[in-house]
């Protein structure tokens, strides 16, 4: 019906704009870039601890489950043209945890666990990659973003699709899924919007992002050539935005996510987050508040939450050793509503730290958090600052940056076959992007192409010439499914 004329009208709206350069990447607007949450989200699937939420991933269409849920939240941003609200309302809202909560309560009324059919176990396992997803751009938006306008001069609109490229260049890429999504459950909780979101609606987004970056063909060449692009602009972003050290990087997203796919897990079993709210502080553990200027961003201190909660009725209290209060301002995301419902909440620091000193923040929770129960956890957690240059009297010792003792986040999960490795391993990474002449990937049958540079927006010409044919072939499908019906 009138989905017939949207798409008349949009195709071509939307090859006019790649063919005039004005189509824009979806993730100028919508933080780190879709490979990179496919990524995290797969990474952190990898490094579930033992158990029966890790074994349900064994299951190759689980997995691409929660990748492909990883990648869709981002689908709306894509369209333009007369459907572009409707798309983006779907996609905005599938990011936060308001929709994640009502995820959560649907299966819990619908198809609680234990689940016996593939069917339930990939709904679920789309949702954590949702919700993933929309935790991985508060972090990043929080924390790293921040750093790179401070060290870099940069913002969203290079460092999102430059991190992107830079996986790509470095050989990191390994995760492409194929689409599905659990349309009815999903159409059913965008009925909350009142915006009349439809399959068709649903249908725009995701052929607009799997023609021209979510596939196989063109997506990491797609990606690599964003790093080549924008990597000489953003010399400390290039040089950080895989260390593990450096908190809202890429890499430091891999251990929050995974224990938010736990606290998830837990909640869609209505199991309690109150007693532990707190799944993640930035420093972590063993790592060191980088700077002690509390102009750097790399002076605050970040913490993650099982559920979203309110930041007002969070009352955090910073000391140092000997009792010493530290003054900060606080601050809580408040993405997806206006109840100010926060998975990520902030202390900034107003004057300058002392070196190298243990100290301790007590989270005293005393409210609501999303999911309708009510937390009075205090939390304490150690932040550790860092050692300043040449002051001499550091009990930590200046060498010890990192005191990471447990294992890696990433392990052997990040291994690629030794195929793939850079053959000049070690020159490119921090280097500038100049030398990346070549990147690495692995390809769709597990094997190892190198693939010549492109420019990106040269590949997006050919994915636009890929849309008609796209367009041609699910127009056949749906005449196909209205026969069959
Ligand atoms: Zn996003």
């Amino acid at each position: 019906m009138k989905f017939e004329t949207v798409r008349s009208i949009f195709r071509p709206a939307l090859l006019a704009g790649i063919a005039l350069g004005t189509f824009a990447m979806p993730s100028a607007v919508s933080s780190h870039g879709i490979m990179g949450h496919m990524h995290v989200t797969g990474w952190a699937i990898e490094n579930l601890p033992p158990g029966e939420l890790r074994d349900m991933f064994n299951d190759p269409e689980v997995m691409n489950a929660a990748i492909f849920g990883s990648a869709y939240t981002d689908s709306g941003y894509w369209p333009k043209g007369s459907v572009e609200s409707q798309a983006r309302a779907y996609g905005e809202h599938t990011h936060w945890e308001p929709f994640i909560q009502d995820f959560v309560t649907w299966i819990r009324v619908n198809d609680p666990p234990p689940w016996t059919s593939l069917e339930s176990k990939k709904r679920f396992a789309f949702m954590l990659g949702c919700a993933s997803h929309g935790l991985q751009d508060e972090i990043f938006d929080s924390i790293f973003l921040d750093q790179v306008d401070y060290h870099d001069n940069g913002n969203q609109d290079i460092a999102d699709p430059a991190t992107d490229g830079f996986l790509a260049i470095d050989g990191h890429l390994r995760f492409m899924p194929t689409e599905y999504y659990p349309k009815d459950t999903v159409l059913e909780l965008y009925q909350t919007l009142n915006m009349g979101i439809s399959e068709e609606t649903v249908r725009y987004g995701l052929d607009a992002m799997e023609t021209l970056y979510v596939n196989p063909r063109t997506g990491y060449a797609v990606a690599a050539g964003f790093g080549r692009q924008h990597g000489a602009k953003l010399g400390w972003t290039r040089a950080h935005y895989f260390d593990a050290d450096v908190p809202g990087s890429i890499r430091s997203e891999i251990l929050p996510t995974m224990r938010y796919m736990i606290a998830l897990w837990e909640r869609v079993q209505g199991q309690n987050s109150a007693d532990n709210p707190v799944l993640f502080q930035y420093p972590d553990d063993g790592r060191f508040l980088r700077s002690l200027d509390p102009a750097d961003p790399a002076s605050w201190v970040t913490i993650v939450t099982a559920a979203a909660a309110k930041a007002d009725f969070v009352m955090p209290d910073w000391k140092l050793d000997d009792g010493t209060p530290i003054a900060f301002t606080k601050r809580g995301t408040h993405w997806g509503g206006t109840d100010q419902f926060a998975r990520v909440m902030q202390l900034r620091p107003l004057e300058q730290l002392p070196a190298g000193r243990a100290s301790t923040v007590t989270w005293n929770f005393n409210g609501p958090l999303i999911n309708g129960e009510v937390s009075t956890a205090s939390v304490v957690l150690p932040v550790q600052t860092t050692c300043s240059e040449g002051s001499g009297a550091c009990p930590i010792g200046c060498e010890a940056r990192t005191g990471i003792t447990s294992p890696e986040e990433v392990g052997t999960a990040l291994g690629r076959p030794a195929s793939c490795l850079p053959a000049e391993e070690g020159s490119g990474s921090g280097s500038g992007a100049e030398g990346a002449a070549t990147e690495n990937k692995k390809g769709d049958g597990g094997g190892c192409q190198t693939s010549r540079p492109a420019s990106a927006w040269g590949l997006l010409w050919f994915a636009a010439a890929l849309l008609g044919l796209r367009s041609v072939r699910s127009a056949r499908r749906d005449e196909d499914a209205a026969t069959k019906g």
